[in-house]
């Protein structure tokens, strides 16, 4: 990858308490690159993406996104946290998608979009409003843009999400089991939303259960247990052939 371009992981730790999370994560995410990222429950999945847009703050390593660091920087030959402008400067290149939505529950479905833009960016609300209807048309709610989060489905609730993240104009999304906490029949169209943007060349984290989507869309699998990367590759090979006995396990039990 280039210098400047996507997203670099570097030695990253983090513990709570005596439990340490996160031991030792390194990873490069290049520009348009789709990573999907597996393993079992408690493996620090959540916490690495959490620590990867300092919603947690790390106890050693650093995160660059397009070459900004995100909340730290080397001075003395030692990291010092950021300024709170560089800091946020640096977050607004990351959106990120939860499994449990986040949406306002008292804005509509089009509020909830330009919100972020219009407070955050201080972008003209006409424009930005008109950018919102094109995002909810480009993820299939063209006509629920008046509607608040309880009047949507969970899959719709998503798609939102989704949309209010492109509205900040990421360079990297990060999802978080994106898909986990919606009925089956629903599952479907959220993922078909995430392929369309991997295929725009969306740089993407994925954070998932659904092997098939890793191995349809993912251009890297990265196999996570007990706060290392156990093994990472072409989602081909690691899904189909996986170096590791645990990679194999876990593939095993979920497929
Ligand atoms: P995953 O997403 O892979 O299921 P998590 O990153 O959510 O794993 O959690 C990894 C471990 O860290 C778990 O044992 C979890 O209980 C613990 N953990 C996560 N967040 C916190 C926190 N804020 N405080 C204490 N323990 C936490
Ligand atoms: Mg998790």
């Amino acid at each position: 990858m280039t210098a400047e371009g996507g997203l670099r992981l570097r030695g990253l730790r983090k513990s709570f308490g005596a439990m340490a999370v996160l031991r030792g994560v390194d990873l490069d995410v290049a520009p348009g690159e789709v990573v999907c990222v597996i393993g079992p429950s408690g493996s620090g999945k959540s916490t690495l993406l959490r620590c990867v847009n300092h919603l947690e703050p790390l106890d050693a390593g650093f995160v660059q996104v397009d070459g900004l660091l995100v909340g730290y920087e080397p001075r003395d030959g030692r990291l010092h946290e950021s300024s709170e402008r560089d800091t946020a400067r640096a977050r607004l290149r990351m959106g990120m998608v939860f499994q449990q939505f986040n949406l306002f529950s008292h804005l509509s479905a089009l509020r909830n979009i330009t919100l972020g833009p219009v407070k955050v960016l201080g972008r003209d609300p006409a424009e930005v409003e008109a950018e919102a209807r094109e995002l909810l048309a480009r993820v299939g709610l063209a006509g629920h843009a008046d509607k608040l989060p309880g009047q949507l489905s969970g899959g719709q609730q998503q798609r939102v999400a989704i949309a209010r993240a492109l509205a900040m104009r990421p360079s990297v999304l990060l999802f978080d089991e994106p898909t986990s906490a919606l009925d089956p029949e629903l599952v479907g169209e959220v993922l078909a939303v995430m392929r369309d943007l991997a295929d725009q060349g969306m740089t993407m984290v994925v954070v998932t259960h659904e092997i098939g989507f890793a191995a349809d869309v993912a251009d890297t699998v990265v196999f996570m247990d007990e706060g290392v990367i156990v093994e990472s590759g072409p989602a081909d090979r690691v899904l189909r052939h996986p170096d590791s006995a645990r990679t194999a396990a876990f593939l095993a039990h979920v497929r």
